[in-house]
């Protein structure tokens, strides 16, 4: 109930409308009950208690943002003589006797290149997959279900700050004392914004000057091609400062020092529509002997990256003969408690 508004805003349907199993992963092994047993846990500093992956408090994060981790394995692959080739979109697949023989991709200056392989392991969306694959190769029902897979598309807003005008209500000491949360959800129905981040306490090596400044990012949801997605850049940063005034995080205007938008397609595979169908297109892609469905929209799965990590692991074990089930790969982040229960010390 207390998710009810910012779930609406984020997939653009009411709660009741989507799949339980959106449920389960958002809040893996976490219930009531749980939730009550851990604050009891937590107000009597009870030792060693153990913490569901929802209510963790502490994490390791890299100094710079997530992204580090994919710059380091990137050079991991070159130092042992891969080749990463960016700038190309794969949009044709060739299938022969239940294999896949080759994919054409087009580059940067809009011209075709086609690369034969042995595996194929895709992280591209299934929507796009089976658009690459065709209607003239894939059964017509799967094909059908695919291609209607819904999707919810992400604006995000960043704006340097001089400061908050929320303050630090808590015991937790953070730079310039700002509030200490990393993400606030945003319940209010009168404003489009979703949730808002404050990168300073991700990391303040994000930021030039993390004791002046307040680096934010506003997250809104929307769909490619309406009026969120297509209206003019200036004028939605400007409504997202005003909705920031509006709900109180800063005085004003003049509080942002510097701004930017970036628009991300298909950020958040969704559990409705189509998707009661998807077993269908699961069944048919673990077909193709050499495909392996990985990732995040690889499997239309509300995976997080070490899931998606994981998936390309359990991949790349059945390739090499280390796993002989296939399955593995989509059975990541299936299991209700899987390996994410900690025990905090
Ligand atoms: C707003 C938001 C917040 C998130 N927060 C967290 C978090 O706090 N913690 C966490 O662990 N995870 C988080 N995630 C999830 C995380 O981003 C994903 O799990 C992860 O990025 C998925 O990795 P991936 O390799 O499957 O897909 P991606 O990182 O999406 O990579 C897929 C790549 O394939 C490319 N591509 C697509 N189509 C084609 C094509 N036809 N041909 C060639 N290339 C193509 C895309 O351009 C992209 O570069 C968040 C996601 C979002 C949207």
């Amino acid at each position: 109930m207390f998710f009810e508004d910012y779930t609406e805003k984020l997939w653009g349907v009411h709660p009741r409308d989507i799949s339980a199993d959106w449920g389960a992963q958002r809040v893996k092994g976490l219930s009531v009950s749980k939730a009550i047993k851990n604050a009891f846990a937590k107000l009597f500093k009870k030792k060693n208690r153990e913490v569901e992956t929802s209510l963790i408090e502490q994490f390791v994060y890299p100094k710079k943002g997530p992204g580090q981790l994919y710059e380091k394995m990137a050079s991991e692959i070159e130092r042992l003589g891969g080749k990463i080739l960016l700038q190309r979109r794969v949009c044709d697949v060739q299938i022969e006797n239940g294999k896949i023989t080759s994919v054409t991709a087009v580059n940067a200056q809009g011209e075709e290149e086609t690369y034969s392989g042995e595996y194929f392991l895709s992280s591209m969306p299934i929507k796009d997959l089976l658009q690459a694959i065709g209607q003239e190769h894939a059964p017509k029902e799967v094909y059908d279900v695919a291609t209607a897979l819904p999707y919810r598309d992400f604006m995000t807003v960043g704006l340097l700050l001089k400061g908050l005008k929320v303050k630090n209500k808590t015991k937790l000491k953070t730079l310039g004392d700002i509030v200490p949360d990393c993400w606030i959800y945003v319940q209010d129905r009168d404003v489009r914004l979703g949730r808002i981040q404050i990168f300073n306490n991700w990391s303040p090596y994000m930021l030039k000057d993390p004791e002046e400044h307040v680096w934010v990012g506003l997250e809104y949801f929307c769909s490619e091609g309406d009026e969120m997605w297509t209206s003019d850049d200036r004028a939605f940063i400007d409504n997202a400062v005003d909705e920031l005034v509006k709900i109180g995080v800063i005085d004003n205007k003049d509080d942002v020092l510097d701004s930017t938008l970036l628009r991300v397609k298909k950020a958040y595979p969704a559990y409705f529509g189509t998707y009661a169908r998807f077993d269908e297109v699961k069944t048919y892609l673990d077909g193709i002997e050499n495909l392996y469905c990985i990732g995040r929209n690889g499997q239309h799965r509300y995976n997080n990256m070490d899931h998606s990590i994981l998936t390309a692991m359990e991949a790349v074990a059945h390739i090499l003969g280390e796993s002989d089930d296939k399955n593995a790969v989509w059975n990541v982040n299936t299991e209700k408690e899987y390996h994410e229960t900690k025990t905090e010390n």
